[in-house]
């Protein structure tokens, strides 16, 4: 397992080899920032991105979509996996937050995590990159990529590793390590066919040595 300084010098690489890494979601909103992070479960920021011109046109506010019915979503939003349920959880959570936020995107972890279709990590999402709130949110890529090299056990969970991450990482590079991240595993720790012959950390790594030997 790599230890403390191991981890940030691994992302400090990373963060080197992808130095403009950030969201590649777009909004103009807070609201319709945690609407595209919801509709990214499952589906790639890039196909998300091709679908929310016309969906943040026609519900530019909380209250727009809570008067709207999920069928009157789902056009919106059908080139994307999930769709269905994902038109359900969009209609409920700009339902809830008229009712129990005043129609404002609410900025604690408790009170994000009550809204429909709302997790953990999209929480995280919402208060690092909204509220300038630190977190670190795990996703599919941060998971491969922490596990992969040792950060955290092979087996560990989701939780294991953003409480791992967030001890050996100062707080103020949370935001930067978790983007450094997700973009090395989305162009060089890819899920299918690891680039590690070509990987600056395959020093540290026993995962890719025992993939390249
Ligand atoms: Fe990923 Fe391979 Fe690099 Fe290890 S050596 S971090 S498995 S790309």
């Amino acid at each position: 397992m790599l230890t403390n300084s191991e981890i940030v010098n691994a992302i400090h690489q990373m963060r080197e080899m992808f130095p403009d890494a950030g969201t590649t979601l777009n909004a103009d909103t807070t609201f319709h920032f945690l609407i595209a992070t919801i509709l990214s479960a499952q589906s790639t920021d890039k196909s998300v991105n091709m679908i929310t011109p016309a969906l943040f046109a026609r519900f530019p506010t909380p209250g727009s979509l809570a008067k709207a019915e999920p069928e009157d979503v789902e056009p919106f939003i059908q080139l994307l996996g999930l769709y269905h349920n994902k038109a359900k959880y969009l209609v409920k959570a700009a339902r809830e937050i008229m009712t129990d936020f005043n129609g404002k995107v609410p900025h604690t972890m408790k009170e994000l995590t009550s809204l429909a279709g709302v997790g953990r990590k999209v929480a995280n999402v919402v208060l690092a990159e909204c509220f300038n709130i630190p977190a670190f949110p795990v996703d599919t890529h941060v998971s491969r990529v922490a596990r992969r090299l040792g950060m955290v056990k092979p087996d560990a969970t989701v939780l294991q590793i953003e409480k791992r991450l967030k001890e050996a990482v100062p707080k103020e590079e949370w935001l930067n390590a978790h983007h450094a991240m997700i973009f090395f595993g989305r162009y060089q720790c890819t899920a299918k066919n690891p680039k590690c012959t070509k990987c600056p950390l395959l020093p540290i790594c026993k995962y890719g040595r025992d993939n390249v030997f």
